[in-house]
C-alpha cells in the first residue's frame, strides 16, 4: 500500500477530507500538491506537512472554471511536476428542496461535482498518457451517488454522475495504464455538514447508522490508499463505499 515517492494532487485540500488525504498520503512519503481556491489555507497546511519533514506545494484551482483548471496545470508543467495520483475531491453541498431549487444553485453544484471533476482528471490523464507514466485517479463521490436522501438533489446527481463516469473513464483510459476508481463516503463530520448534524434530525440519522457514529476523514485513509496505491492495480472503475454499514 505504498505511494512513497509518488506525486499526488489532491483537490480540496484546505478542508475536511482532503486536508485529511493530503496529510495522509504526505505521511506515507508522497509528495502531495495541495490544490483549493482558498491559497492562505492551503499555505499553512504545506508549511504543517513540511515541519514534519513531509513534501507539499500548492498551486491555485477553481474546479468550476475551465480557466482555472487549464491554468493549475500549466504551471505544475512548468514546475515539471508528473503526477502519478490524483484525489479529485473538491466538492459542494447546496441542500435544497427540489421543487424550488434555482437552476443556478444546479448549475454550481453539478459544475464544481462532477464538471469539476471530469475537466481535471481529463488534464491530468492527458499527462498521464503522454509521459506514458499511467496513474492513479480516485474520485470522491459519496453514498449519495448510490442511493437518494431528501433534499439534495442536484448533489446526488452530481455524485451519481461522478460513479458513472469514473466507469466510463476507467474503461477508455486503461491502454494508457491509468486506474480510475470512485470512494464513496458515508457520513464522516466536516465543514460540509457539520450544521446538519447538529439538528435533531441529524442527530437521529446518526442513530439510523448501523456502526451509530459519523464516520472521522480518517475512517476513509486505507481505502483511500488502496485505490491510489499498486495495492489497488487490478481495480478500475470500482467505486468503494466506506459508510460505517447501510443506512
Ligand atoms: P468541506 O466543505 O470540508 O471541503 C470542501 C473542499 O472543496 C474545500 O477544500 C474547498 O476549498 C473545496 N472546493 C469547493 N469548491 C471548490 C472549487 N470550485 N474549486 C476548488 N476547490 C473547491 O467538505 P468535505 O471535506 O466534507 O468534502 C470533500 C468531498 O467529499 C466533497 O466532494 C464531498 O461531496 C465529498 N463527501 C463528503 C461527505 C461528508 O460526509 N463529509 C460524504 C460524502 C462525500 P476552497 O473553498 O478553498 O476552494
Amino acid at each position: 500500500m505504498t505511494v512513497k515517492d509518488r506525486v499526488a494532487l489532491v483537490t480540496g485540500a484546505s478542508s475536511g477530507l482532503g486536508t485529511d488525504f493530503a496529510r495522509m498520503l504526505a505521511g506515507e512519503g508522497a509528495t502531495v500538491i495541495l490544490a483549493a481556491r482558498r491559497v492562505e489555507v492551503l499555505a499553512a497546511l504545506k508549511a504543517e506537512i513540511e515541519a514534519a519533514g513531509r513534501k507539499a506545494q500548492t498551486v491555485a484551482l477553481d474546479v468550476s472554471s475551465e480557466a482555472s483548471i487549464a491554468a493549475a496545470f500549466a504551471e505544475l508543467d512548468q514546475r515539471g511536476i508528473a503526477l502519478d495520483i490524483v484525489v479529485n475531491n473538491a466538492g459542494i453541498s447546496g441542500a435544497a428542496p427540489a421543487i424550488t431549487l434555482s437552476a443556478q444553485d444546479w448549475d454550481s453544484v453539478v459544475n464544481t461535482n462532477l464538471r469539476g471533476v471530469f475537466l481535471v482528471a481529463q488534464a491530468a490523464a492527458q499527462r498521464m498518457r503522454d509521459t506514458k507514466r499511467g496513474g492513479s485517479i480516485v474520485n470522491v463521490a459519496s453514498i449519495l451517488g448510490h442511493r437518494v436522501a431528501g433534499n439534495v438533489a442536484a448533489y446526488a446527481a452530481s455524485k451519481a454522475g461522478v460513479v458513472h463516469l469514473t466507469e466510463a473513464l476507467a474503461l477508455e483510459w486503461a491502454r494508457y495504464g491509468i486506474r480510475v476508481n470512485s470512494l464513496c463516503p458515508g457520513y464522516i463530520e466536516t465543514e460540509i455538514n457539520r450544521n446538519f448534524f447538529a439538528t435533531e434530525q441529524g442527530q437521529a440519522l446518526i442513530k439510523r447508522i448501523p456502526q451509530r457514529r459519523l464516520g472521522a476523514p480518517s475512517d476513509l485513509d486505507g481505502a483511500l490508499l488502496l485505490l491510489a496505491s499498486d495495492a489497488g492495480r487490478y481495480m478500475t472503475g470500482s467505486s468503494v463505499v466506506v459508510d460505517g454499514g447501510h443506512l
